[in-house]
C-alpha cells in the first residue's frame, strides 16, 4: 500500500473537466513529480490532496484511510500539508510568526522511543516541545531563515520567501508534504538550494509530492514520476527512465532546441 493512493479521480469547475479520472501513487519515502504544461491540472491534482477542492468522483486514501471529502484542516491533521504556487505569506509578520502559523494545532503526543538497550519506552511530546523541534529543524534546513526570524516576510527576497512557505509546511512534520511550483521565479543557485533542501526533507522522512514546470531538475531528485496531460495521466515511470524518454524530452525537457 502507498502512502498516498489516487483512484479514478475527476474533478471539474462548472463545464471544465480539470482531472478526467486519474490514478497516481506516492511511495512513502519518495519524491514523486507530477510534471505537465500549463492548464494540465497539476495544481487541481494538489489541491484535491489537500482538501482545498471537492472531487466530483474517485478516491484518495492515505495510510489506507480515505481523506477526500474531508475538511482541510482534518487533512493537514492526518499528515498532508502544502506549500502552495505563489507563497502566500502573511506579509506583515515576521519570518518566525510566519512558521508559527504553520504549528498551529499541535497537540500533546505519545510517542515510543527506543533506548540504546533497545528498551521500548512511551514519552509525553508537549506541542511546545514539538513545535521547538520543528522550528530547529526548519532553521538547519535554511540557515538564513534563522538570522532573519525577526524580518517581515515582505521584506525577503523571493527565494527566503520560500523557503518560509516550505518552512511553514513542515512545522507540523506532516507525512506527505505537497509542493506547488517551488521553482517559480527564482534564481538557478537559489533553486539548487531549495532542491537540495528537498532531498534533505526526504531523507529526515517525509514524503514528497512536487508539481514542477522545471522538469529536468525535478525528475533529477525525484524517484518516480507522472506526466499529465489535459486532465489523464500520459506518462508515468521511475524518474531515472522518464528522463532518458524521448517523448518527455521533446515536450518538456528542451529537446528541440538540441537538433
Ligand atoms: P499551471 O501550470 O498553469 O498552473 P496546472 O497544470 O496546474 O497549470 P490547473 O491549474 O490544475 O492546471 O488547471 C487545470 C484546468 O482547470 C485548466 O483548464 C484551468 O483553466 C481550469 N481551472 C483551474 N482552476 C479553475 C477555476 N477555479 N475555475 C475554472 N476553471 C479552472
Amino acid at each position: 500500500m502507498a502512502l498516498l493512493e489516487i483512484r479514478d479521480l475527476t474533478v471539474s469547475y462548472g463545464f471544465i473537466t480539470a482531472l478526467k479520472g486519474i490514478n497516481l501513487d506516492v511511495e512513502e519515502g519518495q519524491i514523486v513529480a507530477l510534471l505537465g504544461s500549463n492548464g494540465a491540472g497539476k495544481t487541481t491534482t494538489l489541491r484535491t490532496v489537500s482538501g482545498a477542492i471537492k472531487p466530483q468522483g474517485g478516491t484518495i486514501t492515505l495510510d489506507g484511510k480515505k481523506i477526500n471529502g474531508l475538511a482541510t484542516y482534518k487533512i493537514a491533521k492526518a499528515g498532508v500539508t502544502q506549500s502552495p504556487e505563489g507563497r502566500l505569506l502573511f506579509a506583515e509578520l515576521s519570518v518566525e510568526d510566519n512558521l508559527r502559523v504553520g504549528a498551529y494545532g499541535l497537540k500533546t503526543i505519545k510517542k515510543k522511543v527506543v533506548d540504546a538497550e533497545g528498551n521500548e519506552t512511551e514519552v509525553t511530546v508537549s506541542a511546545k516541545q514539538q513545535r521547538d523541534e520543528a522550528f530547529e529543524r526548519v532553521y538547519n534546513l535554511f540557515p538564513v531563515l534563522r538570522e532573519r526570524r525577526k524580518q517581515i516576510a515582505n521584506t525577503l527576497s523571493g527565494g527566503e520567501q520560500q523557503m518560509v512557505a516550505i518552512g511553514r509546511a513542515l512545522m507540523s512534520s506532516p507525512k506527505l508534504l505537497l509542493l506547488d511550483e517551488p521553482s517559480l521565479g527564482l534564481a538557478p543557485l537559489v533553486i539548487e538550494e531549495i532542491f537540495r533542501a528537498f532531498q534533505r526533507i526526504r531523507e529526515e522522512g517525509t514524503t514528497i509530492l512536487i508539481v514542477e514546470q522545471n522538469a529536468l531538475q525535478t525528475l533529477k531528485i525525484a524517484d518516480y514520476g507522472y506526466v499529465l496531460e489535459l486532465g489523464n495521466i500520459s506518462m508515468q515511470g521511475p524518474a531515472s527512465e522518464l528522463i532518458k524518454d524521448e517523448r518527455l524530452i521533446e515536450a518538456y525537457l528542451g529537446g528541440n532546441k538540441k537538433k
